[in-house]
């Protein structure tokens, strides 16, 4: 039991509420990226490298041409001209994936394609356009270098070398390589599974038609999308009642490595997580001077982290990005910054906030500047459809003057302009 958390604040209140920066250093002290595990090369992009890859062979294997032409000796090519070209005799072809078997020797040139082998005794290619083939001849109207138009093996990737390190987030390119290289398996960190734990009596499963005073869950799905986004592999086996056994045996009773529970973890009557948490392992957090998402707690159970996530969609949202976040893509080897592009433009509105408190707000951009969406309670979750992004005002500013510059995190950082949309 963390001995800043007082345990039982039902219907008392939080008595003091944890600095956002030390909740969060506090969280990420209790994660550490996942074991490796074997994946595919056709399962690898965007997982995370747990182990450097070395070159295991020089990529391109062979010598090979850079352009479609004519093999030849380069040597032979010298004072070449289109006034006074030299002719070669056309002893065959390369493809790629044929090779012409034979070599080249003096006076012979090969026609080769782009890709294909340059044959022994070859040491440059012209390209198609400086040479006039006829017949079982071709004549060369410009001289070449040795080495001209020919890739040699490890030209691309030596042997030996690190390509991507440790941490690298395969990217589409990076996948590529793999296969250049004849990787069929990497290793990367294996992705947390996360438990949703999503409680309330007055909740119906999501994709449900509200009904006489039943919400439909709108957590679960936001959480699902957001723990998806953050390579975690998310899993919900149903909405859970406000009751202490059932909420209780959801939390203890999975494999998870995370477990998220919405709802129910502030200080009401119906608020069980905080004390079950408390009871069967350690509550760290409980309260976190935060707006919206106050009621925010974080403990670990039987080793897995558990975070307490306000049921107010909004709150949901932010907490999750705040504190959950960062824990489950630390666990998968991903970045603990916030997975949002930024741009920073000036404030239409002053927004205020109290010192102390890390200030979660919605925000518009309209013709270059960051208009704060007015209707910004937690339970308004509109308010973040409408919003273009966020601004976080941190605990030691009690706000921002108009015109100030802020950085926006944008919820999408390739809005169409309006041109694209037509
Ligand atoms: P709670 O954190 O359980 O006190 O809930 C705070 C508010 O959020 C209440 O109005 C709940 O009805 C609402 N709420 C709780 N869970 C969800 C959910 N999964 N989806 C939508 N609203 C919710
Ligand atoms: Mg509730």
């Amino acid at each position: 039991m963390g001995n800043d958390v007082d345990v039982d604040v039902r219907m008392r209140g939080f008595s003091r509420r944890m600095e956002v920066a030390a909740a969060r250093s506090l969280i990420l002290s209790r994660c550490s990226p996942l074991e490796p595990c074997p994946v595919p090369l056709a399962e690898a992009w965007d997982r995370v490298l747990a182990v450097d890859v070395v070159a295991p062979r020089d990529v391109p294997p062979f010598r090979r041409a850079a352009m479609d032409g004519y093999a030849l000796r380069a040597e032979e090519t010298f004072g070449a001209s289109s006034y006074s070209p030299i002719e070669f005799h056309l002893v065959g072809e390369s493809l790629p994936g044929a090779a012409f078997e034979g070599s080249v020797g003096t006076g012979e040139a090969v026609r080769i394609m782009t890709g294909a082998p340059v044959p022994d005794g070859a040491n440059a290619v012209v390209m198609a356009e400086y040479a006039r083939e006829t017949d079982d001849r071709v004549a060369v109207m410009e001289p070449v270098p040795p080495g001209k138009n020919v890739s040699e093996p490890g030209e691309d990737i030596r042997k030996g070398t690190v390509v991507l390190k440790a941490g690298r987030r395969l990217r589409p390119q990076d996948v590529g390589v793999l296969s250049s290289l004849g990787i069929s398996e990497v290793l990367v960190h294996r992705r947390p599974r996360v438990r949703l734990v999503i409680t309330g009596n007055e909740l119906l499963p999501a994709g449900s038609e509200p009904m006489g005073h039943k919400i439909v869950d709108a957590n679960s799905v936001i959480l699902d999308a957001l723990v998806r986004r953050d390579g975690g592999v998310p899993d919900m086996p149903g909405i859970v009642p406000d009751n202490r056994d059932a909420i209780e045996q959801a939390i203890v009773q999975n494999d998870a490595d995370v477990i998220l529970v919405s709802g129910g973890t502030s200080v009401g009557r119906e608020d069980h997580a905080p004390l079950i948490v408390a009871s069967r392992g350690e509550l760290l957090v409980h309260g976190v001077a935060m707006r919206p998402s106050s009621p925010t707690g974080f403990g670990v159970v039987e080793g897995k982290l558990v975070f307490l996530l306000p049921g107010n969609p909004v709150s949901c949202l932010a907490a999750y990005d705040i504190f959950a976040g960062p824990a489950i893509r630390r666990m998968g080897g991903r970045s603990t910054r916030l997975p949002y592009a930024t741009c920073k433009l000036p404030l239409a509105r002053k927004i205020t906030s109290a010192l102390g408190r890390l200030d979660y707000v919605r925000v518009k951009v309209e013709e270059g500047k960051v208009e704060p969406i007015a209707t910004s309670g937690a339970s308004i979750l509109s308010s973040a459809v409408f919003a273009d992004g966020f601004v976080l005002v941190p605990p030691d500013s009690e706000g921002f003057p108009p015109g100030e510059d802020v950085l926006v995190y944008l919820y999408d950082p390739t809005p169409l302009p309006a041109a694209d949309n037509e």
